[in-house]
């Protein structure tokens, strides 16, 4: 049963209704499901079940304290992309032994804080890096333990700006110069050589770019097998879609039998990176009509949400299903949902046939995901509060933020 369901003409999450969500915390809010974030870590963590592996719940999907906190619960290690998310991690009660460090910018300081920390991996994505790395750990007296993210030039079909395995990527070391890089790092005394690691895109809803990628990964490993560099463990990436209108995403159980049937007798551990996967279904933004403007070309339901609380829509046009909380019975119209920035491109939804008035909230759905992470504060708009729901209860899991937090690190000179 989904976490968010209709009861007697209202909308709830688990127990609750949002609209004493909105009453108890106001609007925007983002309004998450425990049910469902452990549900959608449970079926992830499960296929593998047998297989020794380890998920490594990418955080910048949803970095909320609380939703790191119950995924650590459950067992699950975090992909990283920079100092902040490391120390987010371990406020939340993340193992850092279980967290492996991704993305092609590592400053220097990062490196001491995660080696200091002793986390699982770092996944290296250049020869710099891979120089840079093993001086910062010669400077400590420590070994880094390291994989290359390697670029397997599989095309994910998916949207642009979120397709990172193409050879144009900015994204990891060509495929060809791999085994040269790992030869090279072998050499290195302040590094050790652990893995591989492979992320090829978001959003991705077919399962063969993954197959394709993950074939050429282990053709990789084997040739450096031969080579005599043996790797303990391949990292897959995440990547996985969700359905946002009418995706048919990829079923967990389908992409762990082929995973499963790739690696079998492997001495390889696996571990993945899924983000969205994770938490996008698991939430919602709760919004409120403020005015209706209906015109002669188009009608706009300006909502009191803007594409600072949610860019996704702005920046890939991305779809998100609208549900009025208490749909009622009248006039429906066509609307353009849009928020109060002044940009064109402040929009939420576009073309939504819904009865409106007025005062009524909305929830856009399928917002766990890349939402309030990715939330700004232009146009001075302090940024959404955040709940968990958990059964009945409801929790306050970051305080809406307030005008006078807008400017407190500014001063007048
Ligand atoms: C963003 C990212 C992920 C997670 O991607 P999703 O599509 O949210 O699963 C995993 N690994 C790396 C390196 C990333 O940058």
């Amino acid at each position: 049963m989904s976490a968010f369901a209709y009861r007697d003409g209202e909308l709830f999450v688990e127990r609750v209704a949002l609209s004493a969500i909105a009453a108890r915390f106001g609007t925007p809010c983002y309004v998450y499901s425990r049910a469902a974030l452990e549900a959608a870590y449970r079926e992830y963590d499960e296929a593998f079940a047998g297989a020794e592996h380890l998920i490594c719940y990418a955080l910048k999907a949803n970095s909320n304290l609380a939703v790191l906190g119950i995924f650590a619960r459950l067992g699950s290690g975090f992909d990283i992309v920079s100092g902040g998310e490391l120390a987010r991690a371990i406020a939340a009660g993340g193992d850092p032994a279980k967290v492996v460090f991704s993305g092609v910018g590592k400053r220097a300081s990062e490196m001491e804080q995660a080696l200091a920390a002793g986390i699982l991996c770092f996944n290296v994505e250049s020869a710099e890096e891979l120089a840079r790395l093993d001086a910062v750990a010669g400077r400590m007296g420590k070994r880094a333990p390291i994989s290359f993210r390697v670029n397997p030039d599989v095309d994910p079909k998916t949207h642009p700006y979120i397709a990172t395995g193409l050879a144009q990527s900015k994204f990891g070391v060509a495929f060809a110069d791999a085994p040269a890089l790992y030869r090279h790092a072998a050499k290195l005394p302040n590094v050790a050589v652990h893995g591989l690691d492979i992320h090829i895109g978001s959003q991705i809803t077919e399962l063969e770019p993954y197959r394709e990628a993950a074939r050429k990964a282990l053709d990789l490993v084997d040739v450096l097998r031969a080579g005599g560099i043996a790797l303990t463990h391949v990292d897959l990436g995440g990547g996985l879609g969700i359905r946002y209108r009418d995706e048919h995403p990829v079923r967990i159980s389908e992409y762990a039998e082929m995973v499963r049937d790739l690696f079998r007798g492997r001495p390889e551990r696996l571990v993945f990176e899924p983000g969205r996967r994770l938490v996008g279904g698991a939430g919602v933004l709760l919004t409120k009509v403020e005015f209706l403007k209906p015109g002669a070309v188009k009608n706009f339901a300006i909502v009191d949400a803007a594409m600072n609380d949610l860019l996704r829509p702005s920046l890939y046009d991305a779809w998100h299903p609208v549900d009025a909380v208490r749909p009622r019975a009248g006039d429906v119209k066509e609307w353009e949902i849009v928020g109060p920035v002044c940009e064109s491109g402040d929009f939420l939804a576009r073309g939504r046939h819904l009865a409106l008035a007025p005062g009524d909230l909305l929830a856009i759905g399928a917002a766990g995901a890349y939402g309030h992470v990715m939330s700004s504060n232009y146009n001075s708009r302090p940024r959404a509060c955040e709940v968990v729901v958990d059964d009945s209860q409801a929790h306050l899991v970051r305080r809406r933020e307030t005008v006078e937090d807008l400017f407190a690190h500014e001063r007048v000179l």
